[in-house]
């Protein structure tokens, strides 16, 4: 398939989606033209504020490979990511991302992923979502154990 049939595969899976009760996004997963996985929003269905398109499909690709790296891979998703979505996709280790609407489109139909875009522009005191430092000298413990773990598989 062509990068604009794989995206026009995302786009019929966001429409897809809205008739199903879900949100209006879809995403794929692909490699060499081939679609791995896909992924909708189910967040109001399965009551799951993490089961963006983009995640579901993140999820549905590494457990059908069954590895946690999607090196080789591209994310065609029907709208630009959340900062989550973009995070997960990062984290995925996905080669590349192609997007169709933009945040602002979503902005625009009650979807404001852009305020966390903004909320990340400043410093975490300044933030809508209240957060303190709380026992830093008992957590670093977990960290002490992991830096010296000789057999951790690194990610
Ligand atoms: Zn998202």
């Amino acid at each position: 398939m062509t990068k604009e049939e794989l995206m026009r595969k995302a786009i019929e899976l966001s429409k897809e989606n809205v008739e199903n009760g879900g949100g209006p996004f879809g995403a794929v997963i692909a490699k060499d033209g081939k679609i791995i996985a896909t992924g909708v929003n189910r967040v109001t269905a399965s009551c799951d504020p993490t089961a963006h398109a983009e995640v579901s499909a993140i999820r549905s690709a590494t457990s059908q490979l069954s590895t946690f790296d999607l090196s080789g891979y591209e994310i065609y998703t029907s709208c630009e990511p959340c900062p989550m979505c973009l995070g997960a996709i990062y984290w995925a280790r996905l080669d590349k991302m192609y997007y169709a609407n933009n945040k602002t489109d979503a902005k625009n139909i009650g979807f404001d992923d852009s305020f966390i875009y903004d909320e990340l522009e400043l410093k975490p005191t300044d933030r809508k979502l209240p957060s303190e430092v709380l026992l830093a000298d008992e957590a670093i413990k977990a960290f002490e154990a992991w830096a010296q773990k000789d057999d951790k598989i690194e990610y």
